[in-house]
């Protein structure tokens, strides 16, 4: 779910002695960003990654965005505490990223469609799937505990999340890679859904 911008306007409102970091770092696939909101609160940062939508993860790269004031804060603290300097090769793939709009909005619309057809294929395999405006699907197994899934999906080298804590102990994320790589995934999904449905038929489960 994303929260409505009139959230993060009433939150910024109530909270006007503090920094306010909205995290955007799935923004680019939800379409709606606290941008705008930059002009009206000085205690703004937005921080954005350049690890999802633009696929560049490996350069270790984020932007901070907000007022000169708010920004200032940041650089009172930046020659002592950062232990994350970004490299002067980092901000030239960063920069040509910027640059390069077309090719982060290809990026983002092949990813989203991946989703989307990934999400129909587990849907028909009996997976229960939320609404997802992200580059991972949140889904539960029809069949098998979360854990179990994570667990099975572990040794065959695929690599979800699982979290053990309340209302979400039953669920896993998986995140959208290439169409190769979720073709994969479905294969090996199809095979454990069968393997349980065998596995509870003769009441191993
Ligand atoms: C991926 C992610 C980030 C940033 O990741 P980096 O690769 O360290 O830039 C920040 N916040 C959230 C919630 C994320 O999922």
């Amino acid at each position: 779910m994303v929260e409505p911008l009139d959230f993060i306007d009433a939150l910024l409102a109530s909270n006007s002695n503090s920094i306010v970091i909205i995290d955007e770092a799935y923004a680019d696939f939800a379409g709606q960003t606290a941008i705008p909101l930059l002009d009206k609160y000085d205690n703004l940062i937005i921080t954005r990654t350049f690890s999802k939508a633009r696929s560049l993860a490996g350069i270790r790269l984020g932007v901070a965005l907000g007022s000169p004031l708010a920004i200032s804060k940041l650089y009172d603290v930046k020659n002592s505490f950062n232990s994350y300097c970004v490299d002067y090769v980092a901000q030239e793939v960063g920069l040509a990223s910027i640059n390069d709009q077309t090719l982060v909005d290809l990026n983002i619309a092949k990813i989203i469609a991946t989703r989307n057809w990934f999400g129909k294929e587990l849907e028909k395999l009996g997976f229960v799937i939320t609404d997802s405006q992200t580059n991972f699907v949140f889904i539960q197994s029809p069949l098998s505990s979360a854990k179990n899934l994570y667990e099975k999906m572990y040794e065959a080298h695929i690599i979800i999340r699982y979290w053990d804590k309340p209302r979400i102990s039953n669920w896993v994320r998986i995140t959208i890679g290439t169409e190769e790589e979720m073709r994969n995934v479905l294969a090996f999904l199809a095979e454990f859904i069968q393997q349980e449905k065998m596995n509870n038929s003769i009441g191993i489960n």
